[in-house]
């Protein structure tokens, strides 16, 4: 029980490492929020958790929406009173397009992948500092590091947003005991909106590049999340963990 008493809310928990997240905290004794646009798998997720003894809510939240973002984080504190971990995961990806520099997909991109970030660290916080703390875990990327080829730049150009963004927030926020950390996966399976990335040749293409010579599980992220958020961490903030099987270490 790694987050006893804790409240979490993980958004784009419907799928992939947000679910797996999601699954691991309530595991681990936290009250999980499950936040995501599609209702009927996120629910699927609530149903998972409940089942095996947890304690879960889906909460239909657009990431890019502020006034969502208010309702969401009002709904967790009239159920549950607090918020103790907010795990921004959700994400687009930008590898679905031939167009590399399309505005539109720019725009969208920037808008969930760090519009969205900016949005529940800023909701969060103003709750977190009344209570006395709490552990913010912003999902960026391998993406957010390095360039990739087949990608579009806004998908990068948002995982560095991200990175930087929780390294200021961490630094203004140390005082009042909210720490902001990063988690970036490397190469793992595809996302719902994944184009090139879940193309096989390309992944073998990259798979060449990681050191342990396969690509991630989604538990194997949830994991390092869940350290994050855990008490474990109490003196980490504004760091960045690399959950990518050696891939930036080349
Ligand atoms: P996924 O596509 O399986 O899950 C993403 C979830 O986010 C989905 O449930 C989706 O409905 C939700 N979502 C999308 N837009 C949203 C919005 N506007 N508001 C609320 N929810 C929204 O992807 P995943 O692989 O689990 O990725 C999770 C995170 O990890 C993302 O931020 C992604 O960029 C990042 N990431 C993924 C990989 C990878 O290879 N899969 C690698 C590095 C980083």
């Amino acid at each position: 029980m790694r987050v006893a008493n804790k409240v979490a809310l993980v958004t784009g928990a419907a799928s992939g490492m947000g679910a797996a997240t999601a699954r691991l905290l309530a595991r681990e004794g936290a009250k999980v929020a499950v936040a995501d646009m599609l209702e009927a798998e996120g629910q699927a997720v609530v149903a998972e958790i409940e089942k095996a003894g947890g304690t879960a809510r889906f909460i239909h939240l657009d990431v890019a929406e502020e006034a969502q973002w208010e309702a969401a984080i009002g709904t967790v504190t009239s159920a549950w009173g607090r918020l103790d971990i907010l795990v921004n995961n959700a994400g687009i990806s930008g590898s679905n397009t031939n167009n590399l520099y399309d505005t539109a997909l720019w725009d969208r991109i920037m808008a969930v992948n760090a519009r969205g970030v900016f949005l529940g660290v800023k909701h969060a916080i103003a709750v977190m500092r009344g209570q006395g703390g709490g552990s913010i875990i912003n999902l960026s990327s391998i993406s957010g590091v390095v360039g990739q080829e087949r990608i579009h730049c806004a998908y990068n150009a948002s995982k560095a947003a991200v990175r930087l963004l929780s390294k200021s927030v961490a630094v203004q926020e140390g005082p009042a005991r909210i720490r902001v950390n990063t988690v970036h996966p490397g190469l793992m399976p595809p996302m719902r909106t994944s184009g090139a990335t879940a193309d096989p040749v390309f992944r073998a293409k990259m798979l060449g590049h990681v050191p342990l010579g396969r690509s991630g599980e989604v538990d194997e992220v949830a994991y390092a999340i869940l350290f994050l958020a855990s008490d474990e961490s109490s003196y980490m903030t504004g760091t960045e963990l690399h959950v990518d099987g050696g891939y930036l270490a080349c």
